[in-house]
């Protein structure tokens, strides 16, 4: 095992700054962070958003040296995993959507987690009852085979034009030197302490005497640098056959859990042949067309791009209307609707057959459209639809689905460079904090991609979404790029759960129906309705009018964070992230103009 990263000169700094502290904190002084977020850049040359100011200079850095986008998104990426590494980081997975301009085709990389070859549908049933969501998060069993590092290998070879090594290489120096300490990342890390608490590696790493760092403090994760340095020198292959592939299996299987620790933490079954026979795969991306515009997403496993996909097709099945009320009425009604089938047919399909060319036709949304009525809301959860190739008039329901799972993690970045090469990449470890446990020495958090899984049965005997050996577990994540006559016109995406979909949908819609400036399409309050009784919405989310349609409001204080990119047709971007959303978020441009 490593040496953890309290040793050597990182900690004589922190001394000499007179803070005692027991991980890499120091005080922010003789750090100040490079310029302050601003959600909203106009310029040329190339931009990056992302949820934070770090990642999105050190992506920005990338393209001003030459860069492309895919070096930009791995080197943004790579630093998210250091300032978000509750959100996001190698222990995990993610989807890459990308536009290369020389071809002016999408490709896409599923870099998501997958089980290990010894899961059974029933693993996460212990005597006939499911195991307790919270125990199956915090546990080994949770573990999937980290996509991450592969999809950046992948995206490099494929399309980058730098090493692996050069991409992590300002992620490495933030990780190395420090970042300074907000709010966000001290709530985010008050939201852990009982998990991290249970784990000495994790305690080490992100508690200081037990507690969150303050904001303001400088927060190094030297053992996180080791890694990302060992990764660029020997490649990804040290994640998935090395050394760093036989500690994470020994984390999993016996997890570092303190003594005396209140905790009930289950050992994993992933082995080191899962992680050696792991594959990032290139997909096709899915397709849909939408009021002339070409939409492309993520196909299964993500529910992503068939979710956004069919709700957009059931919009536009249905009368054009300028009524903001029937347009956001109709919103909520394609996401049910949508969601009602995303449960019933969606899953990994390397194991179950996903009807996907008929779940986005417009023969399927034509008669999924048939449902929607002006003038009252569908009584939710509404039944699954039937995309068997034959369309008529509304067919008679067929089983019915609902929607559980929000998180509040993952995160999302979009990057275009001055060649016109765009990406849209999520990523995720699942649960904000993943698994709650820090591979001892190497500085980073694993995910519980697989409690994406659903426990038992929801579908009656239909689900296509249990645990399986080898297999993906279904996501939400829905990076999307749109094309206007085959250029970029948009790039966007938001993490959230399964709220992804419908923040994802509901940007597309106050952007293109609503015709919001982008900056104004994401920062709109947000509602989302994925097939249960009562559609959450954010608080300044206006419900009267829809509540006159029937529909009913649960609150939800803050759904997603997306960040997304704008192709203006003077040949300017325009790159958006949240104004407030989790702290707000941090636009870039290469040039201003
Ligand atoms: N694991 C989730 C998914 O793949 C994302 C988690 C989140 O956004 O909170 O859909």
């Amino acid at each position: 095992m490593r040496s953890s990263r309290h040793s050597g000169p990182v900690l004589a700094v922190v001394v000499a700054a007179a803070l005692a502290v027991t991980t890499g904190i120091a005080p922010a002084a003789a750090h100040p962070r490079p310029g302050d977020k601003v959600p909203v850049a106009v310029g040329t040359g190339g931009a990056v958003a992302t949820v934070d100011a770090d990642a999105t200079r050190v992506g920005i850095e990338v393209l001003r040296k030459g860069g492309n986008a895919v070096d930009a998104a791995v080197a943004a990426a790579a630093t998210l995993g250091v300032t978000e590494p509750f959100s996001s980081g190698i222990g995990g997975g993610g989807f890459f959507v990308y536009y290369d301009a020389a071809t002016r085709t999408v490709h896409t990389i599923d870099g998501r987690e997958t089980a290990p070859m010894t899961m059974r549908s029933d693993s996460f049933v212990e005597g006939g009852v499911p195991i307790p969501f919270a125990d199956a998060v915090t546990s080994g069993l949770s573990v999937g085979v980290p996509g991450t590092p592969a999809t950046w290998q992948t995206a490099l070879d494929q399309w980058g034009s730098i090493s692996l090594h050069k991409a992590l290489s300002g992620a490495t120096e933030v990780a190395r030197r420090g970042f300074v300490v907000d709010q966000t990342f001290v709530d985010q890390t008050t939201a852990n302490v009982a998990r991290f608490s249970a784990f000495r590696s994790s305690a080490d790493l992100f508690l200081r005497r037990g507690a969150p760092p303050a904001v303001g403090s400088v927060f190094r994760n030297r053992d996180l640098a080791d890694t990302y340095d060992l990764l660029g020198r020997k490649g990804v292959g040290e994640l998935y056959t090395g050394r760093l592939a036989r500690e994470i299996v020994q984390t999993v299987q016996r997890p570092p859990v303190r003594r005396h620790s209140p905790l009930v933490v289950r050992p994993g079954l992933l082995e080191r042949a899962d992680l050696a026979s792991y594959t990032a795969l290139l997909r096709q991306p899915t397709l849909v067309s939408y009021r002339g515009l070409d939409v492309y997403g993520m196909a299964p496993p993500s529910s992503g791009g068939s979710t956004v996909g069919e709700a957009l097709n059931i919009l536009e099945a249905l009368p054009a209307t300028t009524d903001r009320t029937q347009t956001l009425h109709r919103y909520l009604e394609a996401s049910a609707l949508a969601f009602a089938d995303r449960n019933r047919y969606v899953g990994d399909p390397a194991v179950v057959q996903v009807p996907l060319q008929e779940l986005l036709s417009d023969g399927f949304a034509g008669e999924r459209a048939c449902q929607i009525s002006a003038t009252s809301a569908l009584t939710k959860p509404v039944a699954a639809g039937s995309p068997d190739g034959v369309y008529g008039p509304c067919p008679a329901p067929a089983t019915v689905g609902t929607e559980g799972s929000d998180g509040q993690s993952t995160t999302h970045l979009t990057t275009a460079d001055r060649w016109g090469n765009v990406v849209a990449y999520t990523l995720t470890i699942e649960s904000l904090g993943g698994n709650g446990i820090v591979v001892p020495g190497r500085g980073f958090l694993l995910n519980n991609e697989l409690t994406d899984f659903n426990f038992t049965d929801t579908q009656g005997g239909n689900d296509p979404n249990l645990p399986g050996p080898g297999k993906r577990p279904r996501s939400s994540m829905a990076p999307t790029i749109v094309l206007a006559e085959g250029t970029p016109l948009l790039a966007l995406g938001s993490p959230g759960g399964s709220t992804i979909i419908t923040t994802v949908l509901q940007i597309l819609v106050n952007r293109l129906d609503l015709g919001m400036t982008l900056d104004a399409a994401v920062a709109a309050p947000r509602a989302t309705q994925r097939n249960t009784a009562a559609v959450q919405a954010e608080p300044g989310f206006d419900r009267a009018p829809l509540q006159a349609l029937g529909h009913t409001f649960a609150d939800n204080p803050e759904i997603g964070a997306a960040t997304a990119i704008e192709f203006r047709d003077d040949g300017s971007v325009l790159a958006v992230a949240e104004p407030t959303r989790r702290g707000g978020g941090s636009a870039g441009v290469v040039e201003r103009p």
